[in-house]
């Protein structure tokens, strides 16, 4: 498959091609990003009812590909992470029991969210100046309020077929169809309905809380910190990331936490922090603003009971919490009709948390897609991405499990952790992950 292509001096081969992306979130504005300035039109095609995605308002480490993906398309040019300097570990007194220099480098979804929606459709907003169309761009078509629901091979393009939010049905057609539609991806699901999205037992309480907020001894904690606490069935991270607007400026940003707590199936504790405000049960999210109050108190119980007292601050003071449950799915292929659909991100593999490269492999299932367009070279293209995918995927349940199901000592906590710190080149792919095309 060839395109004219522009970027790094690249020279135009042929006419572009239309590819269809499912979900306008991260994976599938990476994929419009890229692919719009190596000269293919897209169509996103995103279910949200509105033009914007709502902001979770919360951190996300910022990988090696979420990084490359940004220094290479990026055109707004602004800094997309805050660094921090050590990575840090509490007793359940507050006392830091171990430190290492450590430098890591975050950022939060919203930024993350507007530079990209800035570089695809010039999406105006405080996080950072919209760059203009450059010649060479392919065309941009950001549609909201279209849910996909099925597609056929015709001839040999796809046509997708959605929802639209005022109750009409359309379809598009396009010569390739790439799924970015996130772990419970109907992409996915049409293809592979046998692959299950399966809750692991535990949820993640997460919030943001000022800088200018905290006490001197939270600032200690987690101002520029990667910091962790672990207790049997509890892990608990909180680290810095930009503030309102994307802002750097030291004593604007926000202080992030990512509780890992359990709440086993069943159990009456998980029915209350999953029932939203109008007393719906959600299967897998709370969102910011829909948690009951009865709920968030038995949290924050639980925290002033089992954590450091500086990360029970950080619940106390947050605004806008919300849960997530920890859930598992990898599906055994990323590639069907012959190459003509893929999947990518959370579509592919739907990582634990604690890997912290779910937004990373987004990024780099993009790169590697834009090379098999510019190559034709498919094999690598499922070879690579599909290893990472079960290594990170697999990786993940392990870590996880060992912190929310063992106690194990603090040495044991430090190795995993430092394990999923293994930039992604110097990893080894054991057989059970290798891919034979
Ligand atoms: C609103 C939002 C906020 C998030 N906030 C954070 C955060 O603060 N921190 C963090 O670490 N991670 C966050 N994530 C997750 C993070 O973005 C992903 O793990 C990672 O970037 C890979 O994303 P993805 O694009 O593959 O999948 P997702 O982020 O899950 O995106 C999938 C997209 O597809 C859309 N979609 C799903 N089904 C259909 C369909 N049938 N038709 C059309 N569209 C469909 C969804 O609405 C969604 O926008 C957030 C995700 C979302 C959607």
């Amino acid at each position: 498959m060839t395109a004219d292509t522009h970027v790094n001096g690249e020279s135009s081969r042929s006419k572009p091609k239309h590819i269809i992306i499912v979900g306008g979130s991260l994976g599938g504005l990476f994929t419009g990003v890229a692919l719009k300035q190596h000269g293919y039109d897209t169509t996103i095609l995103e279910r949200n009812p509105t033009n914007l995605l709502e902001n979770q308002g919360a951190g996300i480490v910022a990988g090696g590909d979420t990084l490359a993906f940004f220094e290479r398309y990026d055109r707004c040019k602004r800094p997309v992470a805050v660094a921090s300097q050590k990575r840090m570990y509490l007793d359940k007194s507050g006392k830091v029991v171990h430190e290492e220099v450590m430098k890591q480098t975050m950022t939060s979804w919203d930024l993350c969210y507007y530079m990209l929606r800035a570089n695809y459709d010039h999406q105006e907003s405080g996080y950072c100046k919209v760059p203009g169309p450059q010649p060479g761009d392919g065309k941009i078509d950001y549609r909201y309020g279209c849910t996909v629901t099925d597609f056929k091979e015709e001839d040999d393009k796809v046509r997708v077929f959605y929802a639209r939010a005022d109750g009409g049905k359309d379809s598009v057609v396009g010569d390739m169809l790439v799924g970015a539609d996130g772990p419970s991806s109907t992409v996915r699901r049409i293809l592979c309905p046998d692959v299950d999205r399966k809750y692991a037992g535990y949820c993640v309480i997460r919030g943001t809380v000022p800088e200018g907020e905290a006490s001197e001894e939270a600032k200690t904690a987690f101002v520029e910190r990667f910091t962790f606490f672990h207790a049997p069935g509890i892990q608990n991270l909180t680290y810095t990331i930009p503030g309102i607007d994307g802002t750097m400026e030291k004593g604007k940003r926000l202080l992030n936490f990512v509780w890992y707590t359990n709440f086993p199936e069943g159990e009456q504790d998980l029915e209350e922090v999953m029932t939203d405000k109008q007393g719906k049960r959600r299967r897998i999210t709370i969102p910011p603003g829909q948690m009951r109050e009865e709920a968030w108190e038995m949290v924050k119980r639980r925290g002033r009971d089992r954590l450091p007292p500086q990360m029970s601050e950080m619940v106390e003071k947050t605004q806008q919490p919300f849960v997530q449950c920890i859930t598992d799915v990898i599906t055994p292929k990323n590639s069907y009709m012959n190459g003509k659909v893929v999947l990518v991100g959370d579509a592919l593999a739907g990582f634990r948390p604690h890997t912290v490269a779910s937004t990373s492999q987004a990024a780099f299932d993009v790169l590697m897609l834009v090379e098999y367009l510019q190559t034709g070279n498919h094999a690598e293209f499922v070879r690579r991405t599909m290893e990472y995918a079960r290594l990170m995927q697999s990786r993940g349940v392990y870590i996880g499990n060992r912190s929310q199901l063992e106690s194990l000592p603090l040495k044991d906590y430090i190795e995993d952790r430092n394990m999923m710190s293994i930039k992604r080149e110097d990893l080894e792919f054991p057989e059970w992950t290798q891919v034979r095309v």
